[in-house]
């Protein structure tokens, strides 16, 4: 078989079994698989397939069609314009998270001296490690409650070469009694009545990374509550948020810090995707 007979037959089996991008996915695996540019898949695709990349191909189609996330079969996914590692135990970096990453880049750009941020529900480190890469005049904390997902969060540090504290714990118990000048989160928000219903894909993700209680919110509110304990006078909160999340996280930044500017930032599809309070 030639190349581009085997991504005519992965775009037909990915169709069949209902992927919703076929000819994207079809070309991250043999990119992967084969160990050629995009570029070279169309330039050289009368070159045969050997046996044994056939068999990997192969592998790598079977998890596709059954729903796997191509980026758990690859091993990785990319954000703000870098390569995380991502595996079961993580969340896949989304698009939509480049927003609450953009935001508070803003606000670390604006803070001479080196402001602390502390990342919590931290995941992969997607959020974290790409503000730490930004801004290296930052001093950075990526807090998660699972030890699986530090793991892939200490592996991205150090693929990307750049300086962050990890810590274990559930919310704020993982820094103690610590202050910062930022938190950012993107925390579990889907509400548990909601997830069944998720795109087949989602499902493979963690659980315990979507789940946020009946109303989506339960860690909004934990994390409004414990905000004013871990911030520095003049500090600044940014949470990510989901659809129609972000009236009711707002009421609840304002209820529990002393906010001089509260508001919303939408993401590229126009949704209130991130709510931010800066305190006096
Ligand atoms: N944005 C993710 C989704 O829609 C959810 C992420 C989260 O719960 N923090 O699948």
């Amino acid at each position: 078989m030639i190349i581009s007979e085997w991504l005519k037959h992965a775009r037909d089996r990915l169709t069949q079994t209902n992927c919703p991008d076929p000819d994207i996915d079809a070309r991250w695996i043999a990119e992967d698989a084969l160990g050629m540019t995009r570029q070279a898949l169309v330039f050289e695709g009368d070159r045969a397939i050997s046996r044994h990349q056939l068999y990997r191909l192969e592998a790598m189609l079977d998890r596709r069609a059954a729903g796997e996330p191509v980026q758990y079969i690859l091993g990785s996914a990319d954000f703000m314009g870098l390569r995380f590692r991502v595996d079961g135990a993580v969340l896949i970096p989304r698009q939509d998270t480049e927003t609450l990453v953009e935001a508070a880049l803003i606000e670390l750009r604006q803070r001479p001296g080196s402001p602390a941020l502390l990342d919590l529900c931290a995941g992969s480190g997607c959020v974290g490690l790409s503000l730490a890469s930004l801004a290296p005049h930052a001093r950075i904390t990526l807090a998660d409650i699972s030890p699986e997902a530090l793991e892939v969060a200490h592996a991205n540090q150090k693929d990307l070469g750049v300086k962050a504290e990890l810590r274990q714990g559930d919310l704020f118990n993982a820094v103690g009694r610590e202050r910062f000048d930022i938190i950012a989160s993107n925390p579990p928000y889907i509400p548990t009545g909601a997830l069944s219903g998720l795109q087949r894909e989602v499902r493979f993700e963690p659980r315990i990374a979507l789940d946020g209680g009946p109303d989506g919110l339960d860690f909004y509110r934990r994390i409004a509550e414990g905000a004013a304990d871990h911030l520095n006078p003049g500090g600044a909160i940014f949470l990510e948020v989901g659809i129609h999340e972000a009236r009711p996280v707002l009421d609840l930044v304002k209820a529990h810090l002393p906010c001089a500017e509260a508001g919303t930032v939408r993401d590229l599809n126009g949704i209130e995707r991130v709510v931010f309070g800066k305190m006096k």
